[in-house]
């Protein structure tokens, strides 16, 4: 039956045309969405991108190897995003209309639309790109009725986009912008690791190195032989939170005003991470959560912030993180990198694991009673009830977990001993503040800035770092950014309020006479105090100041403000103006902070919320 066979030959001819007629309309319709999402993701990827950055202060304050760190990802996927985006209903409205169109089943067009209606439908929010999404089905739903045809004649030059070898230019521009930051990050690749450790509320003269009676830190003091300690350095304010922001930022607390537990660490600011960050370092952190937690702020610049999950005693330990800590160093032992170890370990509740608990309380079973099944939690203790011999227990304890933290942090010097990394490794081992046994009647800290809470280890050792040798010069928190920024050759900014301690790498004493400035408490009506090497002036502002001679009364014991009338209203004029002078504040502001339940746990555990 040849006729038959002509017939089904001729349907098959018409089928194939169809068919081809379908898979043209596919291609056209990739081509154009290919176009339209390559250059829409590129404008949205750039304007977020700098947004990003601006909003970050990495554009202002000239740190473009981070602003370009935030607009590559940015851009990358932007692009892809709104590619997908673009391609997908594209391609899925062209199949359909196309095949409606050729097949003239209307009831199909009636179904499609159906479900895309139901899917802009399930949009939760609007953003960007459910936006674009929302344009592009909708040109796609008029595509039927001719208007899309139109739309697409007004548009013609992304079909000729499409059509030409321009589509090529969206691509080049992409990867010229990704090869250069690569570029960028290679050309910044040497200099020293460094590593800054912060020991929440360890006091400097508990450690052996600083003349303690008891061998509580072997470690910490083979690391003081190998390079610099300062004896008296201060820490800027009473508690974590302001104390690790001056830190960062090298600035006094009434200039950055994060002075309150409901204050985060700007966006706006640039700290010591994003600086080095900026200069192609690794940055990683390990921390003890609580007042430290990314919440805070305190995460900006670091590629890695493992701030733990609660373990014992409820915030992170060193030693829960010990391990990672020791393979990520492993991880970076060919890259230049900066690594922040902050831990509870010393801070209360004094509670270390055995046996460094009972190690200096033999014979002090005076103050057994006070132990709980959480340790010796001092918030929950009337000072004024304690005895002298109960304080000695509580002190005992708390050296004990010093043994405990030092010997964890021999651990991270023997790895970079073992990976042979250590002589290119800056090393500076501090505290945020200091602890009170009684001295001013409490326990604690969030204090005055008496010398109990402020008095901090200060220990640098590295390239270019003399060894095994101790000044006296008076120091500050605010001092270590500028001496890292000086050791690594990197222009001091504008902002940072500290000095660098450099000319102690000649091997000659700083010959400047030096005052040191503290806070302590919560907000602006905190006590400040102001630190000579004679001197030391508490500014009280609802209540008398108070006025110490340090050479006769190192320990501020003696408010001898009556008897000298005259030094401490020359002191108080010079503080008051210092203040002035410092805290004209810039652009960049403490936020406000989110404090969630598991947040608020950690809190409670570390006796700042009851
Ligand atoms: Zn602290």
């Amino acid at each position: 039956m040849p006729w038959l066979t002509l017939f089904e030959e001729d349907f098959q001819m018409e089928e194939k045309k169809k068919i081809k007629s379908i898979m043209n309309d596919i291609i056209k319709g990739i081509k154009f969405a290919l176009v339209f999402g390559l250059n829409i993701g590129f404008t949205i990827g750039i304007v977020k991108g700098i947004s990003l950055a601006y909003s970050n202060g990495y554009l202002q304050e000239s740190l473009y190897n981070l602003a370009l760190g935030i607009i590559q990802p940015t851009l990358n996927s932007a692009i892809l995003k709104s590619v997908i985006l673009a391609i997908v209903p594209v391609l899925f409205i062209t199949i359909l209309v196309s095949i409606i169109r050729t097949y003239r089943e209307s009831g199909l067009a009636f179904i499609s639309s159906l479900i895309i209606l139901l899917y802009i439908a399930s949009f939760r929010r609007i953003t960007p790109f459910n936006y674009l999404l929302f344009i592009l089905i909708l040109y796609g739903l008029l595509y039927p009725i001719g208007i899309s045809a139109k739309l697409q004649e007004k548009f013609s030059f992304l079909n000729k986009l499409a059509n030409g070898k321009l589509i090529l230019a969206p691509i080049i521009l992409i990867l010229i912008c990704n090869g250069f930051i690569y570029s960028y990050r290679l050309s910044r690749s040497k200099g020293p690791n460094i590593i800054l450790i912060s020991i929440d509320a360890l006091r400097a003269d508990h450690l052996s190195c600083y003349g303690y009676h008891r061998n509580t830190s072997p470690n910490i003091d083979r690391l003081a032989s190998q390079g610099v300690l300062f004896k008296n350095a201060f820490s800027q304010a009473t508690w974590t939170i302001p104390s690790h922001t001056s830190i960062f930022l090298s600035q006094y607390v009434w200039r950055h005003k994060v002075d309150n537990p409901d204050k985060r660490l700007g966006n706006s600011f640039t700290t010591l991470a994003e600086i080095l960050k900026d200069r192609n370092y690794t940055t990683c952190a390990f921390i003890g959560g609580g007042y430290l937690s990314t919440r805070y702020g305190f995460n900006q610049g670091f590629e890695i912030y493992d701030d733990g999950s609660p373990r014992r005693r409820g915030y992170h330990e060193i030693s829960s993180c010990i391990n990672k800590l020791l393979s990520w160093l492993e991880s970076v032992r060919n890259k230049k990198f900066f690594l922040f170890i902050h831990t509870y370990d010393v801070h209360a509740p004094y509670n270390p694991p055995s046996p460094y608990f009972d190690l200096y309380t033999k014979g002090r079973c005076e103050g057994e009673h006070l132990r709980t099944s959480r340790g010796i939690i001092p918030g929950k203790l009337d000072a004024s009830k304690l005895t002298i011999e109960e304080i000695d227990y509580i002190i005992a304890v708390y050296d004990g977990g010093i043994n405990y933290m030092d010997d964890q942090l021999g651990k991270i010097f023997e790895k970079l001993d073992q990976l042979d990394i250590n002589d290119n490794t800056i090393i500076i081992l501090t505290a945020d503040h200091g602890e009170a046994f009684k001295e001013h009647g409490k326990l604690g800290h969030r204090g005055k800035p008496y010398i109990e809470e402020i008095h901090v280890p200060l220990i640098m050792k590295g390239p270019g770092i003399p060894r095994n040798r101790i000044y006296e010069n008076f120091v500050q928190h605010i001092d270590i950014v500028p001496t890292i920024l000086e050791i690594l050759n990197i222009p001091q900014r504008e902002e940072i309020q500290g000095r660098g301690i450099l000319p102690l790498r000649n091997n000659c004493e700083i010959e400047e006479h030096f005052t040191t400035y503290s806070w302590g408490g919560s907000g602006a009506q905190g006590p400040v105090s102001l630190r000579t090497r004679q001197w030391t002036y508490i500014m009280n502002h609802n209540r008398p100041d108070e006025l110490y001679d340090r050479i006769n009364d190192p320990k501020e014991q003696n408010n001898i403000i009556k008897k000298r009338p005259l030094i401490a209203q020359e002191l108080k004029e010079e503080l008051k103006d210092f203040i002035a002078l410092t805290s004209e504040a810039k652009p960049q502001v403490a936020e406000k902070v989110h404090i969630d339940e598991e947040l608020k746990e950690q809190l409670k555990l570390l006796g700042y919320l009851h």
